[in-house]
C-alpha cells in the first residue's frame, strides 16, 4: 500500500427502482422490482478508493441504529475500506431513493438522516492528520467538511466533491471536482467547461469538471479535456463517485492530477457499464485491462 486516503462523507442505503421513463410532478410511474444496494456519496467514493488498490482508505461518516448500518459497513469492510472510526448517532441511517430508466439515466431523492449529524473530533481528526489526500463531499455538515481541511497535515492535500450543488463558502480545497451543472451552479455562470474551471480556480488552485461521456476537464497552470472512453450505459449511478475516489487514491499514491484523472475516467467509465453504485467499481486489474484495450 502507498498512501492514506480518509473520506469524510455520506453512507446511503440506496433503494433503487427501474422506470421505463422519469416521473414528472405529481405523474406516477409504474416500476420494476425494489432493489437495496449500498450507496452515498461518500461510502462510494471510498470503495472506489480502496478498489483502485494503492491506498490505505478509511470512511469517516455517521450511521444510525437499525440493520441499515450493518449493512453499509460489512460493503465497505468487503471493499477492504477500514471502518474503525465511524460515528453512531441517534437518527436514520440515511436513505437514497433512485429510478434508473432504460437509457441509464437516474434521478435521486436523499433522506441524509444520521449523514446530517456527522461532527467529526478526536481520533477522527488524527487519521485525518495521517492522510495523504483527505476527500470529501457535500452531502454532511459543512462543517464536517471545514474540520476536515482544517486537521489536514501541510503537504496533504484536500480533494472537495462539490455535489451535490448547495452553496459554498469559501473552502480550503486544493482539488474541487464538480460535474458540468455543479460547476455551472458554483460559478454562477453558464460558459464552456474550460471557462467555468479557469473562474472555479478562484476557489482551488485545481479543477476538474466531469463532462460524461465526454471525459474531462482538468485545470491546473494548464488547461485540458480529457476525452472519455466510449462504453455502452448500463446504469450512471456512481459514475462520478468512482471517478472522485480513483483520483484521491492516485494522488495519494503520488501520481500527478491528470494522470490521476485519465485513471479515474478510465475506472468510471466501467463503473457505468454495470448496474448499481458500489457494486459497479471496478477494481484496479479491471481497469488496467480495460485502460489498456483503448475505447472499445
Ligand atoms: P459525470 O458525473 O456524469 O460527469 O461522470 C463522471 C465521469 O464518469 C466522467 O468524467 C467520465 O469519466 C465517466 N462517465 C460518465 N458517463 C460516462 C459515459 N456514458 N461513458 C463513458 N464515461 C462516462
Amino acid at each position: 500500500m502507498t498512501g492514506r486516503v480518509v473520506v469524510v462523507g455520506s453512507a446511503n442505503v440506496d433503494l433503487v427502482v427501474g422506470v421505463p421513463r422519469h416521473p414528472g410532478a405529481g405523474e406516477t410511474v409504474l416500476g420494476g422490482d425494489l432493489r437495496r444496494s449500498p450507496g452515498g456519496k461518500g461510502a462510494n467514493q471510498a470503495v472506489a478508493a480502496a478498489l483502485a488498490g494503492g491506498a490505505e482508505t478509511t470512511f469517516l461518516g455517521a450511521f444510525g441504529p437499525g440493520d441499515g448500518a450493518g449493512f453499509l459497513l460489512s460493503s465497505l469492510a468487503k471493499a477492504g475500506v477500514r471502518t474503525d472510526l465511524v460515528s453512531r448517532v441517534d437518527s436514520a441511517t440515511g436513505t437514497a431513493f433512485i429510478m434508473v430508466s432504460p437509457d441509464g439515466e437516474n434521478s435521486i431523492v436523499v433522506a441524509p438522516g444520521a449523514n446530517s449529524r456527522l461532527s467529526l473530533a478526536g481520533e477522527q481528526l488524527e487519521r485525518i492528520a495521517a492522510a495523504d489526500v483527505v476527500l470529501a463531499q457535500l452531502e454532511i455538515p459543512l462543517e464536517a467538511v471545514t474540520a476536515a481541511a482544517a486537521a489536514r497535515r501541510p503537504g496533504a492535500r484536500m480533494v472537495l466533491n462539490a455535489a451535490p450543488s448547495r452553496p459554498l463558502p469559501e473552502i480550503d480545497a486544493d482539488v474541487l471536482i464538480v460535474n458540468e451543472h455543479e460547476a455551472a451552479d458554483l460559478a454562477g455562470a453558464s460558459a464552456a467547461p474550460e471557462e467555468l474551471a479557469r473562474i472555479l480556480q478562484r476557489r482551488a488552485p485545481a479543477v476538474v469538471i466531469t463532462l460524461g461521456a465526454a471525459g474531462c476537464v482538468v485545470a491546473e497552470r494548464e488547461v485540458a479535456h480529457l476525452p472519455g472512453f466510449r462504453v455502452s450505459p448500463v446504469d450512471t449511478t456512481g459514475a462520478g463517485d468512482t471517478f472522485c475516489g480513483v483520483l484521491a487514491a492516485a494522488l495519494a499514491e503520488g501520481r500527478p492530477l491528470r494522470e490521476a484523472a485519465e485513471r479515474a475516467g478510465a475506472a468510471a467509465a466501467l463503473a457505468v457499464t454495470r448496474p448499481g453504485a458500489q457494486s459497479a467499481v471496478p477494481t484496479v486489474a479491471e481497469v488496467a485491462e480495460f485502460a489498456a484495450g483503448g475505447n472499445t
